[in-house]
């Protein structure tokens, strides 16, 4: 069915668009942390391009270390 197929690929092409949690290594403790499907909407909200490189427990360290 021509219709059924049609919707097939709607629903796959949609599908790739979606995001995916994604695993990413930290930069400064060599663990692995994840990107969520919401924070990859949060960060393309707001316009950053690129994905962290620190898991949260080193991004708020930093943070800390930098407002002294
Ligand atoms: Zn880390």
């Amino acid at each position: 069915m021509l219709v059924y197929d049609y919707a097939l690929k709607f629903l796959k092409e949609l599908g790739g668009c979606m995001m995916e949690d994604k695993k990413i290594v930290c930069k400064d403790c060599g663990e692995e942390f994840v990107f969520t499907a919401g924070e990859q909407e949060f960060y393309k909200e707001k316009g950053f391009d690129n994905e962290p490189k620190r898991c949260k427990p080193c991004r708020d360290a930093r943070k800390q270390n930098n407002r002294r």
